[in-house]
């Protein structure tokens, strides 16, 4: 097991040139693409708080991309990010989908804690939020997301609490809107920017001849209402756990999905490198949470509380690339990145809080050792016991079901994850020691709304 509470390496992985801009050579082509040559030509000098820039990546897990240990991954940006940055080679989400590991990163409380265990739950009112702790501290809030994705969810939900703009946009086009945004903006500003790439299904834009026809058929069932009944994963998975090639089919898919989640990273963040934003920015990529593909019977990963569904890429570049090539160990979890923020930028942390800033430890101050926790309902699975918890660190797993009396544990062998006999007493302790979750407020969503979501894959 790679872990080793408190520990950094400094240095260990060098993908690229140093330098986003290098590692383009040979790699996906973004929108953004021809920013790079002038980087930092023209910049204003600005002295003031850094800017804010969080990515978050819907369904990336860690795994698969280069700098977090796949040698075979075509991930280029991020691999040149977490050179430039410092990595958590053991970042975990504390959701399964998009939603409640959102209200986590927004709020630094676990997802029951800021009251969104389902999809039409509400961001609890009495919770401030980032963007919101922001603009109080005089930061200029914008969110860029797809439509039909984060946003046609939870409008109402208390997303968009403390931005002032919130913008849905084609998924393609994120990233350039986001940019034109900040170029427009005056500094200090927090921008949010979500991309959905690696969200199934896989292959929204490039069906060809060489695709398996269930593939098309896959991908056309999500995208029309009309394929269900019966659900078009349901349908599709079931053939997929039957044929091993079509299993190894939608592998590669997936991994040409994260290629270009990965050239949405490039080219936003060389565009904010072009407009001499970057060094002066803290910077945040963050997969919200994983994907299974296969393991455990599961593809997806709506309630699928699994490793590979939890573990999750997470870089943070600190103003002026402070500790480029650190690589932090320790078991971290996406509800840390609020205090972590707010702590790079000098402002308050809410009073109530389950994460806690990782700030110390991406300068060389060890961290104690303390469990992520991650919550879920589980699919299908009566509400009225509570989500499924799990705790993890230093290689352990502990898996609890309220709802079916179920304990698993689990061990990382350093090949992956098996089952042990048991699981350390701290993980029981963590999960025991958990405070309630509150009670949710919940919001209607209209059949429209929810057919939208829908024909992109979500919900
Ligand atoms: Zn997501």
């Amino acid at each position: 097991m790679l872990v080793a509470a408190g520990s950094i390496v400094v240095g260990v992985v060098r993908l690229g040139g140093g330098r986003l801009g290098d590692a383009r050579e040979g790699g996906p082509s973004g929108p953004g693409g021809a920013a790079s040559a002038e980087a930092g030509s023209g910049a204003t000098p600005y002295a003031g708080p850094p800017n804010v820039v969080l990515i978050t990546l819907c369904s990336l897990r860690a795994d698969r991309v280069g700098a977090f240990g796949d040698a075979t991954a075509q991930t280029p940006y991020l691999d040149a990010l977490a050179a430039e940055g410092v990595t958590f080679t053991h970042a975990w989400s504390p959701a399964t989908y998009t939603l409640p590991s959102h209200a986590a990163l927004f709020t630094g409380l676990l997802p029951g804690h800021a009251g969104v265990l389902d999809t039409t739950d509400e961001i609890a009112a009495d919770v401030p939020t980032l963007p919101e702790v922001l603009r109080d501290y005089g930061y200029h809030p914008l969110a860029y997301v797809p439509v039909a994705s984060l946003a046609s969810v939870h409008k109402g939900g208390g997303f968009e609490r403390g931005f002032e703009a919130f913008i849905e946009g084609h998924a393609g086009g994120i990233g350039h809107s986001a940019l034109a945004a900040v170029r427009a903006t005056p500094e200090p500003f927090f921008l949010l920017a979500h991309f959905k790439d690696a969200h199934r299904p896989y292959l929204e834009r490039t069906e060809s001849d060489s695709v398996d026809p269930r593939i098309t058929e896959w991908n056309r069932r999500m995208a029309t209402p009309e394929g269900r009944p019966p659900d078009p994963d349901d349908w599709f998975y079931a053939q997929t756990r039957a044929d091993p090639a079509l299993a190894d089919a939608v592998s590669r898919l997936y991994d040409g999905a994260v290629s270009r989640a990965d050239a949405d990273v490039g080219a936003l963040v060389e565009g904010l490198r072009a407009a001499g934003r970057l060094d002066d920015t803290v910077l945040v990529v963050a997969g919200d949470h994983g994907e299974a593909l296969g393991e455990g019977g599961h593809y997806g990963h709506q309630g699928f509380l699994q490793p590979e569904v939890l573990h999750v890429p997470l870089i943070v570049r600190l103003p002026g690339g402070e500790g480029a090539g650190t690589r932090v160990n320790d078991d971290v979890s996406l509800v840390d990145l609020l205090p972590t923020l707010l702590d790079a930028v000098g402002a308050k942390a809410p009073a109530r809080l389950d994460g806690r800033s990782l700030l110390p430890v991406m300068r060389g101050v060890a961290l104690p050792e303390r469990p992520a926790i991650a919550q879920s309902f589980l699919p299908g699975e009566r509400r009225e016991a509570g989500p499924a918890v799990v705790a993890v660190a230093g290689g352990d797993w502990l898996f609890r079901n309220p709802a079916t009396h179920t304990t698993v544990a689990l061990h990382d062998d350093g090949d992956g994850w098996v089952p042990a006999a048991a699981a350390p007493e701290a993980l029981g302790a963590a999960l025991d020691q958990l405070p309630a979750d509150v009670a949710p407020t919940t919001h209607p969503i209209t059949a429209a709304e929810k057919q939208a979501v829908q024909t992109q894959g979500y919900w």
